[in-house]
């Protein structure tokens, strides 16, 4: 057991924490008002290895892994308390991963170098209007072999990155029945671009937080494309699915303990100074012990994370760990981090007071932001308990089967 950093690792640390406080954290309060990542931030992060970072390096990526992935994600979240860029980059960084392993050499050289570069965007669209936890129960989407070509229809809902794809173009790993037979094998995953596309429609949410990532849904009516737009093997896209939401989820886990620090460092800073009753904040048992607290849970979810993060690196790297390792370490961790952060936000506006309710202090940013986690993205709080209560009892204890 060795719970210190590697050289690189600090390395790739003090080097994105250097760009996220320079570059990202002045802007954040402008790219939660103008619901916009300035393209320079982008184009910076494409420099960097920061845009699916853990792609291959022959379409641009940084091919890091897991491990360096969480540690980018957690000063992006250290930079950026919306979690708009910090989204931007965990889904990039899960699925353009998915994409960069199982898309095919024709898509991946159309797309993913673009991706990597900031000039085009990957996202996920599983989600469909009757049931994002269900999917298996409510997904109606379709895709029929015409030919050498695939015809999809149907429509997905609640996906991130909505205008990103449409306006800097991109493709969004798109999951379909293509065997509506054979339940969660009758699956498959394609790269569906929205930019320009003729046959799909677009709308958009105003969310509660992370206004700097959009997010929407789209539709598809008999939308046309080549096979080579199939993700992997026929009939397997659940399982890629599942195989990128566990990443997300991780990565997730990174970005809420970087957000919850900086919230609690802005706390702390604040109850040593401010003064009631003729003594700080600080010095009184009321503030101190929730401080006390709160540094322990986001403890307790960066040894979550960075354990799911080394299970992941001990499946891709050593073969030493299997899906439903990660799968069980990763729900760990995303059930408990953006509950902890919430709470850190929440109790570092109470310690601020009026001041903590005003668009003058960033945590009412990160308050909107981190409820997109909870709420839903990469899969609820239920769906973790789910998966959790799964590998415990066994496959046959699963509720909805
Ligand atoms: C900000 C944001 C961004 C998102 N981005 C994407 C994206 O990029 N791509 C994408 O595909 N999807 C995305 N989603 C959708 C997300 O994956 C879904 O919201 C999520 O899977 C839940 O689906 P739902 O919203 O339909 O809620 P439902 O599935 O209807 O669930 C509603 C509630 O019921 C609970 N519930 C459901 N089943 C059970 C059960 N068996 N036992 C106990 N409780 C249960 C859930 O936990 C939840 O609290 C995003 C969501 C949000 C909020």
């Amino acid at each position: 057991m060795d719970f210190s950093w590697t050289e690189e690792q600090e390395i790739w640390r003090r080097t994105v924490r250097d760009f996220a406080q320079k570059k990202i954290k002045p802007r954040v309060r402008e790219i939660d008002t103008n619901k916009k990542i300035p393209v320079e931030i982008i184009k910076d992060m494409g420099k960097l290895g920061l845009l699916a970072p853990t792609a291959s390096q022959d379409y641009g990526g940084a091919g890091v892994d897991w491990t360096m992935a969480s540690i980018a994600a957690e000063e992006l979240g250290r930079a950026d308390i919306s979690l708009a860029i910090p989204v931007l980059y965990l889904v990039e960084a899960a699925w353009g991963f998915i994409f960069s392993r199982y898309g095919t050499d024709k898509i991946k050289k159309e797309y993913l170098n673009k991706v990597t570069s900031g000039e085009a965007f990957c996202g996920i669209a599983v989600t469909e209007p009757e049931g994002g936890s269900d999917i298996l129960g409510a997904a109606k989407t379709k895709a029929e072999k015409k030919g050498k070509n695939w015809i999809l229809n149907g429509e997905k809902i609640y996906i991130s990155g909505i205008s990103e794809s449409s306006n800097w173009g991109g493709v969004h790993l798109t999951l379909a029945r293509t065997d509506p037979s054979k339940g969660h094998k009758g699956f498959s995953f394609f790269a569906v671009p929205l930019k320009d596309m003729k046959k799909i429609e677009t709308t958009l949410f105003e969310d509660m937080g992370r206004m700097g990532i959009s997010t929407g849904g789209f539709t598809m009516n008999n939308v046309e494309l080549p096979d080579y737009n199939l993700i992997g093997d026929l009939n397997r896209g659940f399982y890629y699915a599942m195989e990128g939401f566990s990443a997300a989820r991780v990565l997730i886990g990174a970005t809420c303990v970087g957000a919850s620090e900086a919230a609690l460092e802005l706390g702390i800073e604040h109850i040593k100074n401010r003064k009631a009753f003729g003594r700080p904040l600080g010095s009184y048992e009321g503030i101190q012990f929730p401080l006390a607290e709160h540094h322990c849970n986001i403890d307790a979810v960066k040894l979550q994370v960075y354990r799911a993060a080394w299970v992941m690196d001990r499946m891709y790297k050593d073969k030493k760990a299997n899906h439903n390792d990660v799968a069980l370490a990763a729900a760990i961790a995303k059930l408990r981090a953006p509950i902890y952060a919430f709470g850190v936000m929440n109790e570092v506006a109470d310690w601020l007071g009026a001041l903590g309710y005003t668009k003058e202090f960033p945590v009412e940013m990160g308050i909107r932001g981190v409820r997109s986690y909870s709420i839903g993205a990469e899969g609820t709080m239920n769906i973790m308990r789910i998966i959790i209560g799964r590998e415990l009892l066994g496959k046959e204890f699963l509720p909805y089967k």
